[in-house]
């Protein structure tokens, strides 16, 4: 079946964190906005899956608590249930668990090497502009200025691998300084007890409140562009056992797919930018094993972060503080890793391998776990669509097409906070370019 049977204000492709950001404000500021995701649920690289009544993030494990994305709940009117556990971060080195609350990086860096008042130096420099490092160096370069250190190397390359997914021999440390020393940096975060699809859904459910529609199950096909501007779309819509195409006219859209898989949607854009967005988009990669077990195996009932690891940079230890997401009695968690290399191809085997050894290593009883999955996490559906500092741009050659997502971040920011920020970005210009009295 094909026909014109609606038509919106706002088109927003995919229900991720960025798409459903975008659409819970642009909702709530009461544009006809309609969301199609392809998938059965919301989320995207932000949701959850049940295994046995395990709630298993397929992505996104943390929410940032008192940031952009908290905010953007309190805006829209949507209940933020994310859980701080405390301490939220400990680390695990040489054996050890430290507690650093309170102390930060200098308690850190003062347990791990007698250089850390000059690395300290050389970070409290960077609150300066004149103190941040040329573009090309990379952290680990920048960390080797001031120690050569294996225990801090690690440190800093699972940092770099937790919040940006890439190690820090490819994360520029302009990124890294800018985002501790400008950003809000993830200080406080917590779980959310229905698993991060939780969240998610409180996001989604804001757009019906304001008269808007989600849809599930379905994809846009194309974008009809029409002297310059997008009018419409082609959306195949499964209702029941029916796929209908079905055409939708709107205002503009807000694409939450990535630059690369929006041009592949619209006709007409300059080749130019299009093999631009292709060259430039840089995915990275990341595993993460998810395991369970009836007996707590970990102290930590946060994050716990690591020294020197062949591949692991967390665990998330998510029963300690949401029991919720494990039938009763059971304790779930996640480790992850990055591999090397973090952007490009990989060996995913041996990679699998390499963070395996570690949990086994790092967690007393891992052996006896239960390996509910093991998700090897790239390409079409990677930790980061761009790596952080090499973002791509949220507008494009057509004056009503947005992007948002973790594609076109803002410099030195990551993950969903980044989404969250980017949307906020996109719906102010929206805004100027659509005002409220120009609305139909
Ligand atoms: C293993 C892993 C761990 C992570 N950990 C964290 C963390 O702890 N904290 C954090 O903040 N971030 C984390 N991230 C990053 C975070 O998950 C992402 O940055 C964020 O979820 C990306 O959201 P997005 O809106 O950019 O895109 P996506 O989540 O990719 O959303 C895009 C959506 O569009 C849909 N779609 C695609 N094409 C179409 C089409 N043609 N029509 C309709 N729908 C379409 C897709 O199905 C998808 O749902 C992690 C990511 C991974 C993979």
């Amino acid at each position: 079946m094909t026909g014109t049977e609606h038509a919106v204000d706002a088109l927003v492709i995919g229900a991720g964190a960025g798409g459903l950001c975008a659409a819970a404000r642009l909702a709530h500021q009461g544009y006809r906005t309609l969301v199609v995701e392809r998938l059965d649920q919301v989320g995207g690289r932000a949701s959850t899956h049940d295994i046995d009544g395990f709630k298993v993030n397929n992505g996104a494990i943390v929410l940032e608590l008192g940031g952009i994305m908290e905010q953007t709940f309190a805006e829209v009117g949507a209940t933020y249930d994310v859980r701080m556990p405390s301490p939220p971060l400990m680390y695990r080195i040489g054996g050890k668990t430290l507690d650093i609350t309170g102390g930060g990086w200098g308690f850190l860096l003062s347990k791990l090497t007698r250089q850390g008042a000059k690395l300290l130096s050389g970070l409290g420099a960077a609150r300066e502009d004149s103190g941040l490092p040329e573009a090309q160096l990379s952290t680990a370069d920048w960390v080797g200025r001031y120690t050569r250190n294996e225990n801090v190397q690690a440190v800093f390359r699972n940092m770099c691998a937790s919040v940006f997914a890439v190690g820090s021999e490819e994360l520029p440390a302009r990124v890294f300084l800018t985002y501790f020393t400008r950003k809000s940096a993830f200080k406080k975060f917590g779980f959310a007890p229905e698993g991060t699809v939780g969240a998610m859904s409180a996001l989604a459910d804001v757009v019906p409140l304001h008269g808007g529609e989600v849809w599930l199950s379905s994809t846009v096909r194309s974008l009809r562009v029409s002297d310059g501007l997008v009018t419409g779309a082609v959306i195949d819509r499964v209702r029941g056992e029916q796929t209908e195409t079905v055409e939708v006219d709107c205002r503009f859209v807000v694409s939450d797919i990535g630059p690369v898989a929006t041009a592949e949607l619209t006709p007409d854009l300059p080749a130019e930018y299009v093999s631009d967005m292709r060259a430039r988009s840089r995915p990275c990669g990341m595993i993460t094993v998810n395991f369970a077990s009836e007996r707590p195996l970990l102290e930590a009932p946060g994050l716990t972060s690591f020294g020197k690891t062949r591949r692991l940079c967390y665990i998330a230890n998510f029963t300690a503080t949401c029991p919720e997401m494990a039938p009763p009695g059971w304790h779930l968690y996640a480790g992850a890793g990055v591999p090397k290399p973090s952007v490009g191809d990989f060996d995913a085997d041996a990679e699998t391998e390499l963070i395996m050894a570690d949990l086994r290593d790092e967690v007393p009883g891992f052996d006896e776990a239960r390996v509910l999955s093991v998700a090897v996490m790239r390409d079409g559906w990677p930790p980061q669509r761009a790596v952080s500092g090499f973002d791509l741009p949220s507008e494009t050659p057509i004056p009503n097409l947005w992007n948002v997502g973790d594609a076109v971040k803002e410099y030195g920011n990551g993950g969903t906070t980044a989404c969250a920020e980017i949307a906020k970005i996109v719906v102010d210009k929206v805004t100027e370019h659509y005002p409220a009295a120009a609305r139909t």
